[in-house]
């Protein structure tokens, strides 16, 4: 039986990575799809909605929002997964990659939100999940920046958390440590570095979502903290 059949979600940053193996693990769930990205991938994901979307952008946004709403009725869940990444020594970033990372991740996950959220307070099982990062919760060197916009994504989830209940919004950090993926690729990662190979795959990312997802209504998970095996608890 799948478990959130009828349901429809809109997925930021849905072409790759940690975004397609949410959206993919949603579909499978019967779930019905926005699926939000610059390159306006598909995923193949048949009768999903998917378009051209840049999360700096607001009206991108609302149009992505609308043409989602328009195909499926309304809007139940929101995953805030888009977002960029550069590692390495503070001074050294790059003025265009500062702006990017603030950018994307701060000021997209509020344009995300503020798009998504009036048709979110009409479902009557509303969730905003965000892929935040544990990064947004302790701070990591040669991460200043990215840790600044990702605790500012755990920061905005916590307050609308306290807000949007009223609602019956469930709203919850997802904060993974390392995921092998696309991110931060020729910005402080390389396809060769050896601690890709222990990192986390994006699907064990989506099978925590799934999890948050299915919680009975009585209750709401705030924040899930994943790491892989190989990193250490503290750094
Ligand atoms: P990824 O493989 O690089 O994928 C990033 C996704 O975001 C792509 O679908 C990309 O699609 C989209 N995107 C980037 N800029 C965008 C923009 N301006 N507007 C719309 N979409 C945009 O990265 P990932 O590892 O899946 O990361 C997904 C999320 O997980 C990020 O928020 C990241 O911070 C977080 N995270 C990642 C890790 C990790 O180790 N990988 C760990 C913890 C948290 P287009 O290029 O088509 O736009």
């Amino acid at each position: 039986m799948k478990r959130l059949d009828g349901r429809v979600a809109l997925v930021t940053g849905a072409s790759r990575g940690i975004g397609a193996a949410i959206a993919r693990t949603l579909a499978a769930e019967g779930v019905r799809l926005g699926l939000a990205s610059r390159s306006g991938d598909d995923l193949g994901i048949a009768g999903a909605v998917a378009r051209p979307c840049d999360v700096r952008d607001p009206a991108s946004l609302e149009a992505m929002v609308a043409a989602t709403v328009d195909r499926f009725g309304g809007l139940d869940i929101l995953v805030v997964n888009a977002g960029v990444g550069a590692y390495g020594p503070f001074l050294d970033l790059p003025a265009d990659q500062l702006e990017e990372l603030i950018d994307v991740n701060v000021k997209g996950a509020i344009y995300t939100v503020r798009a998504a959220l009036p048709h979110l307070v009409r479902s009557d099982a509303a969730e905003l999940v965000t892929i935040a990062s544990e990064a947004g919760r302790r701070g990591l060197p040669f991460e200043a920046v990215y840790c600044a916009s990702k605790f500012a994504q755990v920061g905005l989830t916590r307050a609308l958390d306290h807000e949007l209940r009223e609602h019956g919004i469930r709203c919850t950090n997802v904060c993974p440590g390392g995921v092998a993926t696309d991110f931060a690729m020729g910005r402080g990662r390389t396809p060769d570095m050896p601690q890709l190979a222990g990192m986390m795959a994006p699907q064990d990312v989506a099978e925590t979502v799934l999890f948050v997802l299915t919680r009975p209504r009585n209750h709401r998970i705030l924040e899930v903290a994943l790491r892989p095996m190989t990193e250490t608890s503290w750094g």
